[in-house]
């Protein structure tokens, strides 16, 4: 198990280093975004969506390592999947970080990385803001969002 710890530690201050679509979407679709004034993180994300399909996800902003990696492994994770499952993943990601579910860390994939962070109450927020901006963007809700 400790070596999956340092394994999900290396992946989150990777992708907090260097985060993935970290790209203003020129021509979005659809955009949001989120606040959670308790740590400071803030994230603006763009979409593209063809048909019922993410094609193409960016975003841009600043925060802690939690949210900024997490912010970029969901963006890996959701592009080219539909809403639904953009949906479902969500679902399993809010679970597995609050605690209020066992993980299938298998199935979760590279967003596994995050389980650890249930046993750290204050960080819960940072890791689901960015999934709670892409999914205001993504079902064209409010276009900017807070944890509080
Ligand atoms: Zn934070």
């Amino acid at each position: 198990m400790s070596d999956l710890r340092e394994l999900y530690q290396e992946m989150i201050l990777d992708h907090n280093k260097n985060p993935r679509n970290f790209k203003v979407l020129e021509n979005a679709d659809r955009t949001a975004e989120g606040y959670n004034p308790l740590c400071g993180d803030h994230y603006t994300f763009y979409l593209n969506v063809d048909d019922q399909t993410i094609s193409d996800v960016g975003f841009q902003g600043s925060g802690c390592a939690i949210s900024k990696a997490s912010a970029s492994v969901m963006s890996t994770t959701i592009k080219g999947k539909s809403k639904d499952e953009a949906d479902t993943l969500f679902n399993s990601f809010r679970s597995m970080v609050t605690g209020s579910a066992k993980p299938d860390l298998e199935a979760m994939g590279k967003l596994a990385a995050f389980s650890g962070v249930s046993e750290f109450p204050a960080r819960v927020k940072c890791a689901i803001l960015p999934w709670h901006t892409m999914s205001s963007a993504l079902h064209e809700e409010q276009t900017v969002v807070s944890t509080e």
